[in-house]
C-alpha cells in the first residue's frame, strides 16, 4: 500500500490554500464543509473568495505567500500555477512536518485527495494511488449508481435508532443483530423510497419484538467456496461471509476468498489439505458445536461444494445430533470450475452422454471404483484428489478397456490466476504430469471431450492468442 487511507477531523483546525483559482476553489468548497478555519493567500483571487472572506466564512489574503503563513496549519494545500514556486512551498512545509498537497504534483505531495462519493455523513473515497484518474472515475461512477441517494439521510437515522436500542437491547451481538434487520430488510429499503414513516413503525416493532424474545441460538451454515476464483463465490456466499462471527475454513480456500468476510469475524483454520494435517473430523465437528452454543453464527467454508468430497453430510449429522440449526449454500465444485477455465465441455454431446466424478483416493478400506463401468466409452470421468495416483488411475482404466489413446488432462489451481492445463492420452498423461511437476490440488479429466481443450480454452491461454493473433 503506497498510502495510507483515513479520515482527518478538521473542524476549527487552520488549512493553508496557497492560490485563487478554480482549482483552490474547489478544495476550499470541501474543506469549509469539513469545519475548517481556511486561510488562503494569493497576490490574485477570484471573485468568490473575497464574498466568503466578507462573511467571515475564511481569510483571505491579497498578497504572495509567505512563511510565517504555515504558523499553525494543519494542512497546506497548493496551487499555484507556478511549478517551482509550489514545490518550494512544498518542502518548506515538509520541513514542519505540516502534510501538503500540492494540486497535480504527486510527487511533491505528502498526501492526495481522493475521489468521492458523498452521501455525508457516508462518505467512500477512492485512490488508484495515482495509478490511474480514469480508473478511478469509473470506479466512482459505478459506486455512485450503487448507493441510492437517501444513504446519507439513511446513516442519521441509524445513529438516531442506535440511542434507542441501547436502553432496550443490553446485548452487543442481539443489538447487532437487530441492526441488521433494519440494514438488510424492509425497514431501510423504505427508509431509502422516501416512506420515512413506514420505516420508523417498522423499526419500532421489529425492536418490540426483538427485546422481548430470548437470545437467538446459535447456527452454522455450511457454505461452499468454489473453487478459488473469488469471483465463484454465489451472492449467499458472500452475505454469510458477511454476516459471521465465526469462520472455520479449509486450506484449500483461498486467501482472496476470505478476504471477503466481516472484517471482525474470527477465522479458523481447520486444515485439511490433501495428505493429512489439521484437525481430525471429530475436532472439527467439535469445534462448530461449541461455537454455535455459545449464540454465534458460525460459516463452515469448504472449497468447491460442500456435498462433493467435503464431508459436508458428516458435519452436519453432528449438528442435528447436537440440535444445532443449520443451512448449506452450494459452490461450484472444482470440476464445474476447472473444465470451464480449462475450456473442456464436460457432457458435449457429441463425446459424452454422461459425467462421473470420482475420488481419487482409496476410501480407507482398500475398496476400487468400479473400473469397468467407469472405462465404459462415451462417458467422461473427474477423479478428485488424484494428483498422486494418475499412473494407478489410467492404468487400471486401460486394464479394465479404455482404450490408450483416450485424451486425460490434468487441471492444477484451476481458475487461479496460476491454472495450468496438461493433456494427454491415457499412455502418456502421468509421465506428462511428472515432467511438469504439477502441484496439488489438481484434478484428472478423462475422456474425449477433453480433445475439445485444444480449441476451447481460453482462460491463461497468452501464448495460444499470440499464435492465432499472427496466424
Ligand atoms: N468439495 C470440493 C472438493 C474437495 S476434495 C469441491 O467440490 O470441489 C479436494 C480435491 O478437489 C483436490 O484434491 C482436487 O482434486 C480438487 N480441487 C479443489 N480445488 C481445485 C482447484 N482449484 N483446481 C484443481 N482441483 C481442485
Amino acid at each position: 500500500m503506497n498510502y495510507f487511507p483515513a479520515f482527518f477531523d478538521l473542524t476549527a483546525q487552520k488549512v493553508l490554500i496557497v492560490g485563487g483559482g478554480e482549482v483552490a476553489l474547489r478544495k476550499l468548497a470541501l474543506l469549509t464543509r469539513a469545519g475548517a478555519k481556511v486561510m488562503v493567500v494569493a497576490p490574485q483571487m477570484l471573485p468568490e473568495f473575497s464574498e466568503q472572506a466578507a462573511t467571515g466564512k475564511i481569510s483571505a489574503v491579497l498578497r504572495e505567500f509567505i512563511p510565517s503563513d504555515l504558523d499553525g496549519a494543519r494542512l497546506v494545500i497548493v496551487a499555484t500555477s507556478r511549478r517551482a514556486v509550489n514545490r518550494w512551498i512544498a518542502s518548506l512545509s515538509e520541513a514542519r512536518g505540516i502534510p501538503v498537497n500540492v494540486v497535480d504534483d504527486r510527487e511533491a505531495s505528502r498526501f492526495i485527495v481522493p475521489a468521492l462519493i458523498d452521501r455525508d455523513p457516508v462518505l467512500v473515497a477512492i485512490s488508484t494511488g495515482g495509478a490511474s484518474p480514469v480508473l478511478a472515475r469509473r470506479l466512482r461512477e459505478r459506486l455512485e449508481a450503487l448507493i441510492p441517494k437517501r444513504f446519507g439521510e439513511l446513516a442519521l437515522w441509524l445513529q438516531a435508532l442506535r440511542r434507542a436500542a441501547r436502553w432496550r437491547l443490553r446485548d452487543t451481538d442481539a443489538r447487532r443483530r437487530y441492526f441488521e434487520h433494519i440494514v438488510d430488510g424492509a425497514a431501510a429499503r423504505r427508509f431509502v423510497a422516501g416512506d420515512t414513516h413506514g420505516a420508523e413503525s417498522l423499526a419500532q416493532q421489529l425492536l418490540a419484538r426483538t427485546s422481548s424474545s430470548p437470545r437467538e441460538s446459535g447456527e452454522v451454515t455450511l457454505v461452499g467456496a468454489g473453487p478459488g476464483d473469488p469471483e465463484l463465490l454465489t451472492l449467499k456466499a458472500l452475505r454469510a461471509l458477511q454476516d459471521a462471527d465465526v469462520i472455520l475454513y479449509d486450506r484449500l480456500v483461498p486467501r482472496a476468498v476470505l478476504d471477503m468476510a466481516r472484517r471482525d469475524a474470527g477465522q479458523i483454520c481447520v486444515g485439511k489439505a490433501a495428505g493429512g494435517g489439521g484437525s481430525t473430523q471429530a475436532e472439527i465437528n467439535a469445534l462448530l458445536i461449541e461455537h454455535a452454543l455459545q449464540g454465534k453464527r458460525v460459516v463452515r467454508l469448504k472449497g468447491g461444494d460442500p456435498f462433493i468430497f467435503g464431508r459436508g453430510g458428516e458435519e452436519l449429522e453432528a449438528l442435528r445430533k447436537a440440535r444445532i440449526r443449520f443451512s448449506v449454500i452450494p459452490g461450484i465444485t472444482a470440476a464445474a470450475g476447472c473444465a470451464a477455465y480449462a475450456g473442456i465441455p464436460l457432457t458435449h454431446r457429441d463425446y459424452a452422454h454422461s459425467v462421473t466424478f470420482v475420488t481419487g483416493h482409496e476410501d480407507g478400506n482398500g475398496r476400487e471404483p468400479d473400473w469397468r463401468a467407469l472405462a465404459k466409452p462415451g462417458s467422461t470421468v473427474v477423479f478428485y484428489m488424484g494428483l498422486a495416483r494418475v499412473e494407478h488411475i489410467a492404468a487400471r482404466l486401460v486394464r479394465h478397456g479404455a482404450p490408450e489413446t483416450l485424451p486425460a488432462a490434468l487441471v492444477a489451481q484451476g481458475t487461479l490466476e496460476n491454472q495450468r492445463v496438461i493433456t494427454g492420452t491415457l499412455a502418456g498423461i502421468a509421465a506428462a504430469a511428472a515432467r511438469a511437476g504439477l502441484e496439488s490440488p489438481a484434478l484428472l479429466v478423462v475422456g474425449e471431450v477433453v480433445s475439445l481443450h485444444d480449441s476451447l480454452a481460453w482462460f491463461n491461454t497468452g501464448a495460444q492468442l499470440e499464435v492465432s493473433q499472427s496466424a
